[in-house]
């Protein structure tokens, strides 16, 4: 098989390009490399680099000509680098979805598009299911593009299926975690990762008691490859864990399995991410639709987190 994989020199993508190149899978990258991840880390598998944009139809076009799937995980990824690149994040999710799905529908390719636990918004009732309503906060508030920007990019993988019959798996990521996972987006595992290392504080934004569900790679892999198996088309499937944590009780783990010393610090969230800004309390997704295709996550957090700080500790970045 032969898989495009977009964003796949990113975190996600990278460990997915190892995994089917190791399955005996070619894997092209379409990647424009803004997201500061090295190709280096890539080129022992054999895959094969496309450096350009989602963007940029053309190019979208040529890579997906010899491909069986396209696994569309382009997007600016993390709260505070979605803040800082507003318009982008908004293109790349609207405009780079659309090139893919008009060219691979063109072709009759499958498509595997990587949604996000984000859409959910604010809803607090959790496990959210798949059919769940999602609240999402005002425009004003910042902290709501990016829901806003993949939910419309759901819709889009949605209306191509149904007017144009795009073959269409849809999978929401909830907080995957892993090594090689950088920090710079904003994500609050690798950050704590590397602060508690260095002995420095962590940074634990508002009260901490807002909550995720974190999931390692290998099981969110597991998740992907589940619904590109046997998934159900145009119909969502939450990827995620089962450990609901306060982001206080992820630094005091952090901080235990790393043996730092650390201090805990509290910043409110307008010193870091502005007045405005609004953010999901509670996050925990049901994943019985995609247990009844065989998924059953491996990884406990205690066993994902000595993991990455091993990484960590091996290969500092
Ligand atoms: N967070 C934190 N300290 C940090 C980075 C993030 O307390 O240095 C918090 C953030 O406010 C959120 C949670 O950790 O409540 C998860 O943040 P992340 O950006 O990893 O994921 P998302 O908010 O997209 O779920």
């Amino acid at each position: 098989m032969h898989y495009l994989i977009t964003g796949g020199s990113g975190f996600i993508g990278t460990h997915l390009t190892r995994r089917l190149t190791e399955a005996g899978h070619e894997v092209t990258v379409l990647d424009d490399l803004s997201a500061g991840y090295d190709w280096e880390h890539l080129s022992p598998t054999g895959a094969h680099l496309v450096r350009g944009s989602v963007l940029d139809r053309f190019t979208v076009e040529r890579s997906i000509d010899d491909v069986d799937w396209v696994i569309h995980l382009a997007a600016v990824v993390g709260v505070q680098r979605a803040m800082q690149n507003r318009i982008r994040t908004l293109r790349v999710c609207h405009q780079g979805t659309q090139n893919v799905l008009s060219a691979a529908t063109a072709r009759h390719r499958r498509v595997f598009v990587a949604s996000s636990s984000a859409i959910y918004g604010k809803i607090t009732n959790t496990p959210v299911a798949e059919d769940n309503d999602v609240l999402l906060g005002s425009p004003q508030k910042d902290g709501w593009l990016y829901s806003t920007a993949k939910m419309c990019q759901e819709h889009l993988a949605l209306a191509y299926h149904h007017e144009r019959g795009a073959r269409v798996w849809i999978g929401r990521l909830f907080n995957v975690i892993g090594p090689l996972q950088s920090g710079t987006g904003g994500m609050v595992v690798p950050r704590l990762v590397t602060q508690a290392l260095d002995d420095l504080p962590l940074t634990v934004y508002g009260d901490g008691k807002q909550t995720r569900t974190f999931v390692y790679i290998d099981d969110a892999l597991d998740g992907i490859q589940r619904v590109t198996g046997r998934g159900e088309q145009a119909t969502p499937y939450n990827i995620g864990g089962t450990c609901e944590i306060s982001i206080l009780d992820l630094a005091r783990m952090i901080r235990r399995i790393a043996g730092s010393s650390s201090p805990i610090r509290l910043i409110p969230y307008r010193e870091v991410l502005g007045e405005d800004f609004e953010e999901t309390q509670k996050r925990r997704p049901s994943i019985d639709r995609l247990c009844q295709l065989g998924y059953a996550p491996r990884y406990s957090l205690e066993e994902s987190l000595r993991a990455i700080i091993d990484h960590h500790r091996r290969d500092p970045e």
